[in-house]
């Protein structure tokens, strides 16, 4: 069996939100599906697609090992993490994908078989970040625990101090909260405490903003709800940033998103700086890389969740892991999404009441639309154009 083909997809369903697919083609008319979305470096990644088809179109897609290795070690001076990781992340889950077909089986029983019967997951309301507006976002909290969700996602802090904001137009700084952005920080997450109840689980979303007397600060004033977690609290170039905030608050804290590999995990778990992680399996290097990610984690006794904000693959490949996964936290959604996604794939995940439900199907368990992805496909100058910077 030899691989013909890495075919790139682009599709836009949601308003300046582009999803980037690859399909990888084999000799013998199987083919997997892979993504790796990464919305500000999407036209990065799909010019990346196309020059690592060298070093992979002709070798045999069973030796899922032998291609990330050779992946990561040919881009070893671009430091193999990042954007190198995001290539070999949709190449690795369309290679587990091409295997599962092969075999007839779903991604999850070549990986020990299922530990769980479904997998929960964890959604978003609206972040003060975006949209100030606590009124609705208590609307989207009530609405997602009827549907079933146990546990809510949010950025609370004000959007004033995005640097998506900034007259610059870029992350120009490490941002600073004063007072008053903690003051509303505390009113949005008691707004949304009141409206799920004490036993429904929040989790606070800093998006790697701050500096660390702000990310100590927050936590402390934040310290009341009860949170699951506290994400990013700092920048993710620094370890001891972290840390710090770590050795000033009881806030459990989670970091992942920014981090891919085992070589960007193995210190932080070591030293113990968060409580949870979240490798995103679109960014931290696929299935092979997440898995692994996975258990060094579990060697700490540190449970794990998938990231999870791009398209229908992503969460696809994350399932398939979060149902062989012991020290699982939730995988993440943003439910609100699921109707973008139906168009794009057969069949749409199974969900209900907050959960997907395994379909048995070989491989990722989906295809894509070709209709509808025919429908939603932009080129790589539509995504240029699509891009806030
Ligand atoms: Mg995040």
């Amino acid at each position: 069996m030899k691989i013909t083909n890495i075919r790139t997809h682009i599709v836009m369903p949601i308003n300046k939100l582009a999803w980037v697919f690859v399909e990888v083609d084999t000799d013998q008319g199987i083919s997997g599906l892979g993504e790796c979305t990464e919305y500000i470096g999407n036209p990065h990644l799909v010019r990346g697609l196309e020059a690592v088809k060298p070093l992979v179109i002709g070798t045999d897609p069973r030796h899922i090992e032998e291609i990330w290795q050779r992946l990561f070690h040919a881009y070893s001076n671009l430091n193999s993490r990042g954007y190198i990781s995001h290539l070999i992340s949709a190449i690795d889950i369309a290679l587990w994908d091409i295997r599962g077909k092969v075999l007839g089986v779903p991604i999850y029983e070549l990986l020990g078989g299922p530990v769980r019967k479904e997998v929960s997951l964890y959604t978003h309301v609206r972040d003060q970040w975006h949209s100030p507006d606590v009124d609705t976002m208590m609307t989207e909290a009530r609405e997602a625990k009827e549907m079933g969700y146990l546990a809510i996602k949010t950025d609370p802090f004000p959007p004033q101090l995005s640097s998506l904001n900034s007259p610059f137009k870029g992350a120009t700084q490490v941002e600073y909260l004063d007072a008053k952005a903690i003051v509303e920080a505390v009113k949005w997450m008691e707004a949304l405490r009141e409206t799920v109840g004490p036993h429904f689980e929040l989790l606070v979303d800093a998006h790697g903003r701050f500096d660390v007397a702000s990310a100590i600060k927050a936590c402390h004033a934040l310290a009341h709800i009860d949170l699951v977690w506290f994400e990013e609290p700092t920048h993710v170039e620094s370890d001891n940033a972290l840390r710090q905030v770590r050795e000033n608050t009881n806030v459990p804290l989670c970091v992942g998103e920014r981090h891919f590999t085992r070589w960007d995990y193995w210190q932080l778990l070591n030293d113990r700086l968060v409580d949870y992680v979240m490798p995103d399996v679109a960014w931290c290097g696929g299935i092979s890389e997440w898995r692994r990610i996975a258990a060094m984690a579990e060697v700490q006794y540190i449970r794990v969740s998938p990231h999870d904000a791009l398209g229908p693959i992503a969460l696809a490949a994350s399932f398939q892991l979060s149902m062989a996964t012991p020290n699982l936290y939730r995988e993440e959604c943003l439910h609100t999404w699921f109707p973008h996604m139906e168009g794009l794939i057969t069949p749409m995940l199974d969900i209900r009441a907050g959960s997907i439900y395994p379909s048995g199907q070989p491989g990722l368990g989906i295809e894509l639309d070709m209709d509808g992805i025919n429908e939603y496909r932009v080129d790589i100058d539509d995504l240029q154009a699509s891009l806030p910077y």
